[in-house]
């Protein structure tokens, strides 16, 4: 059995003040869970704060980003040395607004994926098809594109280490969730992958999160789903109540 997965990004919202607000809440409400990996990804600024809010609690720290060089001559980079002196577990890589945004690279991923295991910290490794990709048939192409060259030089040890979030560009920040089916898909096909590039074993416990419009509202239907382990949630963990509902998803 996979152990359930939700992690919240806040993306670039929330000041350090609202940050340990929103903390604070959660830790209230999440306090009786066990059995889940809890996660939430603040800014930066908020990291260390959030870190001590955090401590012996059952959630842990996540970044939203991080840099591939340890240190050095980088201005305005963030790399997992520091990240880990700030009291992350986690970092998220690959999300599609960086992809898109930024014009980031699966190379620039895979090289972030591998920095941060060189520290010891997990990668949360975004992917996903935008609309006209799938669309136009070529969802599946892309999908396996972005899983090869993003875990491009790990091994099965490594992947241990890896939490893959499936991401369907359409669906994030829209209000369009995927289907439980197209999400079921996608996740068998996502972890089919995973079988051919390391083995079963690693394939049947890598963790596969959903995410896209992941709401209390529908969660239920999406973990019922056997290959949906979890779920990246961006605008609903900005609320203690609803992210709360979250990780209580109710079991099929
Ligand atoms: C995200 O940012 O990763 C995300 C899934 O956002 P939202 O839940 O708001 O669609």
């Amino acid at each position: 059995m996979r152990r359930p997965f939700i992690a919240g990004n806040w993306k670039l919202q929330k000041t350090i003040g609202e940050a340990l607000e929103l903390v604070e809440a959660l830790k209230k409400q999440v306090a009786g869970v066990d059995g889940v990996d809890i996660v939430v990804a603040p800014v930066f600024t908020a990291l260390t704060k959030v870190a001590e809010a955090l401590d012996g609690s059952n959630i842990s720290l996540a970044a939203q980003n991080c840099y591939t060089e340890k240190s050095g001559a980088y201005t305005g980079e963030v790399s997992p040395p520091f990240l880990k002196d700030a009291g992350c577990s986690y970092a998220i890589v690959g999300h599609s607004e960086r992809r898109q945004i930024f014009g980031e690279t699966s190379a620039f991923v895979n090289a972030k994926v591998k920095a941060l295991l060189d520290e010891g910290l997990q990668a949360i490794f975004c992917i996903g098809e935008t609309l006209q990709e799938r669309e136009s048939d070529q969802m599946y192409d892309v999908l396996s594109a972005q899983v090869k060259e993003g875990l491009t030089g790990l091994d099965a040890a490594d992947m241990q280490n890896v939490v893959i979030a499936y991401e369907p560009v359409w669906a994030i920040g829209t209000g369009k969730t995927a289907s439980n089916e197209q999400a079921g898909e996608a996740h068998a096909f996502i972890r089919g992958l995973v079988r051919g590039l390391f083995d079963e074993e690693t394939a049947e416990a890598v963790r596969i999160l959903y995410g896209g419009s992941v709401k209390p509202g529908n969660v239920d239907g999406l973990m019922a789903q056997p290959d949906v382990d979890g779920a990246l949630v961006g605008g609903a963990s900005l609320q203690a109540d609803d992210f709360a509902r979250i990780v209580k998803f109710e079991r099929a």
